[in-house]
């Protein structure tokens, strides 16, 4: 057995020469089992710490006078400088559901001592048109899921919520429109496991949070439920 893990420890090492993996960030090589940023480059993350915050943050205040939220929580700020851009960029061009898996670790382990979000039973990511998820392989925002589950132990649901048709490009709208626009593309479950008072939606990026707020609505047309949010980048 021993044998077997030393040359399990040299094949990996070996690849590892060959394959060199590179902090996404700063293209630095990552020690041997390192993940995805270098020690300086994770220092440097741009984390927001709402978690701590005892009064509302600007996240909070982002969904004041529209929907009602208990908390809202982003990992980091999103800066067109800093390393959440590249990070972000990843997840939507480069097939990583690995990479959205860890920054729902490390979403995980943010709020997991944090009284704020203690109150969640399930995880609901916010999906992805199946034409879009076709295109990209994968929909980020339930990896970011698993990732939280790992650390939390929350469980998810990829039925509860779901998209219906194409979003066209939203670009080019005025804010109602847009909301209008998202307004009708979701499409909420009947049935929610019947001890679920506190979902949160899971999600990547939140700009405007009008896609939120429309998926809040629909939810809160059939059920009642306090709803969170979580995501890896606020870009307020
Ligand atoms: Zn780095």
């Amino acid at each position: 057995m021993k044998i077997f893990n030393y040359t399990k420890q040299y094949l990996s090492d070996l690849l590892h020469l060959v394959y060199p993996e590179q902090c996404l960030c700063c293209e630095s090589e990552l020690p041997s089992g390192g993940q995805y940023l270098c020690m300086i480059c994770k220092n440097e993350l741009h984390v927001t710490n709402f978690e701590h915050y005892g009064n509302a943050s600007a996240l909070d205040q982002l969904f004041w006078g529209r929907i009602k939220v208990s908390s809202v929580f982003s990992l980091l700020y999103y800066r067109e400088n800093n390393q959440s851009r590249k990070i972000l960029h990843q997840l939507k061009y480069s097939n990583r559901p690995d990479l959205a898996q860890y920054m729902g670790v490390l979403i995980g382990d943010r709020i997991k001592s944090s009284e704020k979000f203690k109150a969640i039973d399930l995880l609901i990511p916010v999906p992805l048109h199946e034409k879009k998820r076709y295109i990209r392989g994968y929909n980020q925002s339930e990896e970011i899921a698993k990732g939280i589950k790992q650390q939390t132990g929350i469980e998810f649901s990829f039925q509860f919520l779901s998209r219906q048709t194409h979003t066209e490009s939203q670009t080019k709208k005025s804010k109602f429109d847009r909301w209008k626009n998202v307004q009708e593309v979701f499409s909420v479950s009947d049935v929610l496991p019947e001890n679920v008072r506190h979902i949160a939606l899971v999600d990547d990026v939140i700009t405007t949070g009008s896609t939120l707020e429309a998926a809040i609505r629909m939810i809160r047309e059939k059920h009642e439920v306090e709803v969170s949010i979580l995501s890896i980048a606020y870009a307020g």
